[in-house]
């Protein structure tokens, strides 16, 4: 393979959602991408396919958007897949505990101003206005301080909404998890009123939401994309990238040619000379029920107290998400299916206590481990190459490794890519996008000093 002539390619090499934002995003400011994929499909950690056993089409895991998520939406607005998220018009949220069959709504109300905790009827049960500005710990907290160290696990607040919200955000348990990166969180999402916290998931698919009409607009931008292409080796001349090695041959870049590469952390790592990545993982447990529950039920319930943590009702299917799931992941699926199906069953209020055919997606390498030390190993977005950028939720986006990291990872990365000048023709959306990722970022650094 060798590259178009000079007048700055943009290669992106990965096709997650990082990848994709990337190019959907230079591709909108009128540059030429191409995009180089190892695998046969778009959508790394997050995509559909069609599951022979089931019988149907599932995610790879149930991934949730809250309405705050201004980079995914950004993204979704440019690919044209707004409108393919669906959820309640109020930041709405169900749990039930498995230990005393007990259930509850948590309602944030909409503004600012958030008079919910005074209301029994929107808070968590046996929980006082008070123990919420306990929150505010998080963010006094040290930089190397875990949540389970920060905030009070005696309380009934931690283990019916600190303690779900910090497993599911982080992917990391609370003896673990940062407490800063908690802060992050809540402040981008509860900081900001319920209006920012409306659960949202695909009506469809993770595919036909996040992935399908990306390429779609890829395409219909002359953007050219190659799967089943693997990246091997980087070749560098001095202070630039000089050759992109992949399995299927080299690609020679011309003086003015950008890369992003949006790999997995560990393969940037193999690829980048003296990259430091996050090293340590933790795993994601899901658990797909070929099962159909009525619609009058919640299109998602919380799970306190049980081995299943999330349950998502979709079309035909129940599916379970433990995340952090050190404990479980080297279980077998079979008992798995069995003892996930028995918190599925109750908190639908099924009889059968046999679990329906099932799938068991075990992602042992779901996202990085959001410990303060691993944390403090994530690289910025610029390379000392200056037509090398990095992108992926493993890059220091100050968020964790989520749908939102990753498409603003791609973002940053994209503008880092084009020439200062070029800046103006960029969608305006897209700007603001950008700006506000850099900014953010930016505090996030500034109130997060590397660990010694
Ligand atoms: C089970 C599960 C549940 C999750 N739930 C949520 C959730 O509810 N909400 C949320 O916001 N986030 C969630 N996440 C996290 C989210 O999916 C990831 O943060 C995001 O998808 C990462 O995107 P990425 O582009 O950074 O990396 P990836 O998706 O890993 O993309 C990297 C791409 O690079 C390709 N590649 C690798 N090596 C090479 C090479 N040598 N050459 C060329 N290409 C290469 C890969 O095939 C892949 O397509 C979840 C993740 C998992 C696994």
């Amino acid at each position: 393979m060798k590259a178009g002539p000079a007048g700055g390619l943009m290669h992106v090499v990965g096709a997650g959602l990082a990848g994709l934002a990337a190019a959907v995003a230079l591709a909108a400011a009128g540059r030429e991408v191409r995009l180089y994929e190892a695998s046969s499909h778009a959508g790394g950690r997050c995509r559909s396919y069609i599951d022979a056993e089931l019988g149907c089409r599932i995610d790879n895991g149930n991934h949730l958007l809250l309405s705050g998520n201004r980079r995914a939406f950004t993204y979704l607005e440019l690919i044209g897949a707004r409108d393919t998220v669906e959820g309640p018009a109020d930041a709405v949220f169900a749990f039930f505990d498995a230990k005393t069959g007990r259930r509850w709504l948590v309602r944030p109300n909409l503004g600012r101003v958030p008079w919910w905790i005074l209301s029994r009827r929107r808070r968590v049960p046996d929980t006082r206005a008070a123990d919420y500005l306990e929150a505010l710990a998080l963010w006094r907290a040290h930089p190397g301080a875990r949540v389970s160290e920060v905030l009070d696990k005696t309380r009934p607040l931690f283990a019916r909404l600190w303690q779900p919200l910090a497993v599911a955000a982080l992917n990391s348990g609370v003896e673990e998890a940062s407490a800063r990166l908690l802060w992050r969180i809540l402040s981008e999402t509860l900081g900001r009123g319920g209006a920012a916290c409306r659960p949202l998931v695909p009506r469809q698919g993770l595919s036909e939401t996040f992935v399908d009409p990306a390429l779609d607009v890829l395409r219909r931008r002359g953007a050219r994309m190659q799967f089943g292409v693997r990246l091997r080796a980087l070749e560098f001349a001095g202070d630039r990238l000089s050759v992109l090695r992949f399995d299927s041959g080299p690609v020679e870049l011309a003086a003015d040619d950008r890369v992003i590469l949006a790999t997995p952390a560990a393969v940037a790592a193999r690829l980048v000379p003296g990259l430091t990545v996050p090293e340590l993982y933790s795993p994601i447990v899901n658990a797909h029920f070929r099962c159909a529950a009525p619609p009058t039920t919640p299109a998602f319930v919380g799970v306190i107290g049980g081995t299943a943590e999330w349950i998502f009702r979709k079309p035909g299917v129940l599916s379970v998400t433990v995340s952090a799931a050190g404990r479980m992941v080297d279980r077998a699926a079979s008992d798995l299916g069995q003892f996930l199906w028995r918190d599925v069953a109750a908190a639908y209020g099924i009889r059968s206590i046999t679990a329906p055919p099932a799938r068991i997606v075990k992602e042992r390498r779901a996202t990085f481990l959001a410990s303060p030390d691993q944390l403090s190993r994530r690289p910025a977005a610029t390379t000392r190459w200056g037509n090398l950028m990095l992108a992926g939720d493993y890059t220091d986006t100050g968020l964790p490794a989520t749908i939102e990291g990753a498409i603003g990872s791609g973002f940053t990365a994209a503008q880092g890519s084009v020439v200062a000048g070029d800046a103006g023709s960029l969608p305006a959306k897209l700007q603001g996008a950008w700006l506000r990722a850099a900014i953010g970022t930016r505090i996030w650094r500034e109130q997060t000093p590397k660990l010694q």
